[in-house]
């Protein structure tokens, strides 16, 4: 049986109605009879105002490390709320699904506050959901620190969340679900004369990535070069296929 990880960014869970249409994916992927563990961003927008609350707070100590663990605890709630929702909207259409928030698991990370890296994920739990027919429905953007402190791992993270989870569990494939369907030859949002590539090498993303493009966070499609993971770029709002990112040699 394959196993598929499937992440949706912002835009594609920017509202309760979006987030059903995200779970009837969900379902025709579990349908099709694979395991299935799903990462979610926080709804487009959130992020953001849950920063502004946070910098309402500014002060003299707003560059200490304290600071920072709250400026966590606060900017990673977002991905608290999809996680359930989807969850929620995938039980509705007959899908057992279960969310999962870092801590639980858990995804353990080291490095500095707001900007920490995922150094493990231990996907006990997520196995166990496999094995009772159960999607798993993961908070991406958020792990825990050795003091138990949660923490995240950088803007636009939850790709690497989706990345090293489906590396963790050997998954087949990472779908990384957008507002885009695939990857283009320069953002499709700025120039009218971008070009969808069907399939392209981790070098070539990688190069893409590094030079601004945030169709993907870096650190992610490092990762799946590391781990030889197939990911797919495609959009939930079309039935499209997307744009395959995989070895060189394919
Ligand atoms: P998500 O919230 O789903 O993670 P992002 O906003 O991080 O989505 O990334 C998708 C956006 O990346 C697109 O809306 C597009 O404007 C931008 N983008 C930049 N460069 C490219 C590219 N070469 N191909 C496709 N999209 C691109
Ligand atoms: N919600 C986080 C952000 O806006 C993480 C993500 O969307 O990948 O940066
Ligand atoms: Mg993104």
């Amino acid at each position: 049986m394959s196993t598929l990880v499937l992440k949706f960014g912002g835009t594609s869970v920017a509202s309760t109605e979006l987030i059903k249409s995200a779970a009837k994916i969900v379902k025709k992927e579990y349908d099709n009879g694979h395991n299935i563990a799903v990462v979610v961003s926080a709804m487009a927008g959130t992020t953001n105002n849950l920063i502004n609350y946070v910098n309402d707070f500014h002060s003299s100590k707003s560059d200490s490390g304290e600071f920072n663990a709250e400026y966590d605890v606060v900017v990673s709630s977002g991905e608290q709320v999809t996680s359930g929702l989807m969850s929620l909207a995938l039980n509705e259409i007959g899908v057992p699904a279960i969310s999962w928030l870092g801590w639980q698991l858990p995804i353990i990370t080291n490095g500095p506050h707001r900007n920490a890296n995922i150094r493990k994920i231990i996907p006990d739990k997520i196995n166990e959901c496999f094995k009772e027919k159960k999607v798993s429905v993961l908070a991406g953007f958020q792990g825990l620190s050795s003091e138990s402190r949660i923490t995240t791992i950088g803007r636009g993270g939850s790709d690497n969340t989706a990345v090293f989870l489906a590396s963790s569990l050997k998954a087949d494939r990472c779908d990384i679900y957008t507002d885009v369907d695939g990857v283009y030859t320069t953002d499709p949002n700025i120039d009218e004369n971008a070009k969808k590539i069907s399939k392209m090498s981790y070098e070539e993303m990688l190069e893409m990535a590094s030079t601004g493009s945030k169709v993907l966070h870096t650190r992610s499609v490092e990762l799946a070069m590391k781990n030889n993971l197939t990911l797919q770029v495609l959009s939930s709002l079309t039935k499209e296929t997307g744009t395959f990112i995989v070895d060189e040699k394919e």
